[in-house]
């Protein structure tokens, strides 16, 4: 049996590992990911790459490419609630085309808040391009098709056991860390021992309960429909409800439909099923079903133990309303991965790992709630008999179920939850008295309050700020150019602790930060802020790099 050895085993390979991974390379960290299947995920699963991950991605060096796969850049990513493809639609709500973001972005719009607004793209095809974007970082081994099956705490690090799925050959991995990435059904956190709390998915209506989703191919969809292209559809009538998502404008979708009441689900009720919700005969080819359970808010009671962290679905299960599972795995991956490289580094002390629960915990509490409220709200409307009727009633219904539907805006707009996560309680997070905004699922209110993400400004050469950032600490001085900083930097250096020192001169990012200097972490979270230089720099630099837990 071969023996490895890394500073980092990761297992799993979805979006929320391969992050991990691709932090940690960027920060010159190797790692070794172990991921049971030979590819990445073959069928569809969330469409929503939130603003929060499209910055980490800017950063990374991927948001380009991520945006460039899926949708045709010009499909508008409306919403439309219809009877059936050859009814009536009812309810719209209206959302930009990639290239619409695109010609914003480019004028340097500020209405998104963002350099990266959100982007619709099957996760599958995302998924492609972060493994092939991570088989080109030499720091990264990849092992797909290799599935952990065993870990042992030692001394100074795990050792693990992993095999292969196909030839049942073992080998065992001495790394320092593990990384349990790996789902739902994951081997590391029931190794563990570490349970879920929470709300499961009880089956009281649509979009709460046993679910599935159905990956067809059926271009003749687009023959029939009477409503335009866009990204997702819900068809609403006496028979049920679906919500029909599109994958490349081509003829690709998902479909999100439930679980038969009357058993296994059987290829021909299923078809049967989407033509009833097209209302028209086409021909429907079944790519893969798989079955999900929708109404989750599920957190585990620990986050890690000792050597071994858990990160993604491995940690918290959403119910999919408002896109938000990957979005705040692929945080936790961020948030994870560079105090372990601090730590590989030298510049931080092991307890500083135990604060990625102390951050990440309490935003998947508040994540997968909000996701369980906006599902429940969806989940109970009651279907009009009219609804589908040629007369005056049936246009009264529509137009009331219309309205109604309209309303539930928050579920494609939620930028409080993609911007809005904070660290208050963080003992890395150095408060300066000022209050936070009022956390909200919907709104996001820029501020540079320590404990929230650094607001993003475009500057005056048309970067965001975001761009000026280090790889690692960065003191920004706004219009504090004279301010001598030699001492911080002097402080930060004594600790072996990475920092840049940059200065902004525009008036309207001074404005938006209210300070004079703010320190920003690796993860664009603010760390400290104040109106001069520290008193005492060495004591600050201590707090927030963990070094005097
Ligand atoms: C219908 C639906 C729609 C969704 N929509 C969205 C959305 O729009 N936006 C969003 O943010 N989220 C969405 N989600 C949630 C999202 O898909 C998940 O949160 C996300 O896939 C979690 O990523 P992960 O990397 O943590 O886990 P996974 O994607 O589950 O990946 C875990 C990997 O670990 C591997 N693995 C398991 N055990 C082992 C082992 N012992 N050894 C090695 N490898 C192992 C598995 O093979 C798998 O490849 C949706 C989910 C569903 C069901």
């Amino acid at each position: 049996m071969t023996q490895d050895t890394t500073p980092v085993l990761i297992s799993g390979g979805g979006p929320v590992g391969l992050v991990l991974a691709m932090e940690l390379a960027g920060r010159g960290v190797r790692s070794i990911l172990v991921n049971t299947e030979p590819t990445t995920a073959v069928h569809p699963q969330g469409n929503t790459h939130n603003a929060r991950t499209m910055e980490h991605y800017r950063r990374l060096g991927i948001a380009d490419r991520v945006r460039a796969v899926g949708l045709p850049q010009d499909l508008t990513t409306d919403v439309i609630y219809l009877t059936r493809f050859t009814g009536h639609e009812f309810a719209r709500i209206p959302m930009p085309s990639s290239t619409e973001k695109k010609r914003r972005i480019a004028a340097r719009d500020m209405s998104f808040l963002t350099p990266e607004p959100i982007h619709r793209s099957s996760q599958f095809y995302v998924e492609t391009e972060l493994f092939a974007h991570a088989e080109t970082l030499p720091e990264i081994g990849l092992r797909f098709g290799w599935e952990l099956i065993a870990f042992d705490l030692q001394d100074d690090g795990v050792l693990s056991t992993i095999r292969n799925a196909e030839t049942g050959e073992t080998e065992t991995i001495a790394s320092r860390w593990l990384a349990g990435c790996d789902g739902a059904q994951g081997y590391t956190r029931r190794a563990l021992e570490i349970p879920y709390r929470g709300e499961g998915g009880d089956e009281v209506a649509f979009f709460i309960g046993r679910m599935l989703s159905v990956y067809i191919d059926a271009p003749g969809i687009y023959d029939v429909m009477k409503v335009d292209r866009v990204w997702q559809y819900w068809t609403v009538n006496g028979d049920g409800r679906m919500c029909i998502v599109t994958l490349d404008a081509k003829g690709k979708f998902v479909v999100l439909t439930r679980y038969p009441e009357s058993g296994e689900p059987d290829e021909a009720d299923i078809i049967r099923d989407i033509r009833n919700a097209m209302g028209a005969e086409i021909d429907i080819e079944i790519i893969s079903v798989r079955e999900w359970t929708a109404g989750n808010a599920l957190v585990a009671d620990r986050y890690g133990d000792d050597r071994v962290m858990l990160a993604g679905d491995a940690v918290h299960l959403f119910t999919p309303t408002g896109g938000f599972g990957m979005n705040t795995g692929i945080e936790d991956a961020v948030n994870l991965g560079w105090k372990f490289a601090a730590v590989h580094h030298g510049f931080a002390p092991e307890a500083v790992l135990s604060t990625y629960e102390t951050e990440r915990r309490p935003i998947g509490i508040r994540n997968t709630q909000s996701s369980r409220k906006l599902a429940s709200d969806v989940a109970t409307i009651e279907v009009p008999e009219a609804l589908e009727q040629d007369t005056e009633e049936g246009v009264r219904a529509r137009a009331e179920l219309g309205r109604h539907l309209s309303g539930f805006t928050e579920e494609f707009a939620s930028l409080g939850i993609q911007l809005g996560a904070r660290y208050d309680a963080s003992p890395l997070i150095v408060a300066d008295g000022t209050n936070p905004p009022p956390d909200s699922a919907v709104d996001y209110v820029p501020s540079a309050c320590p404990g929230g993400r650094a607001p993003h400004v475009w500057l005056d050469d048309g970067a965001s700020i975001h761009d000026r950032f280090g790889k690692w600490f960065t003191l920004l001085k706004f219009g504090m150019a004279d301010t001598n900083t030699a001492s911080f930097g002097a402080a930060a250096s004594a600790q072996n602790v990475p920092l840049d020192i940059i200065d902004i001169s525009e008036q309207a990012a001074r404005d938006l930060y209210q300070c004079g200097f703010a320190l920003i972490r690796p993860d664009h979270h603010v760390a400290w802020r104040g109106d001069a230089l520290p008193a005492d720099a060495a004591a600050l630099i201590r707090q927030v790099s963990g070094n005097n837990l």
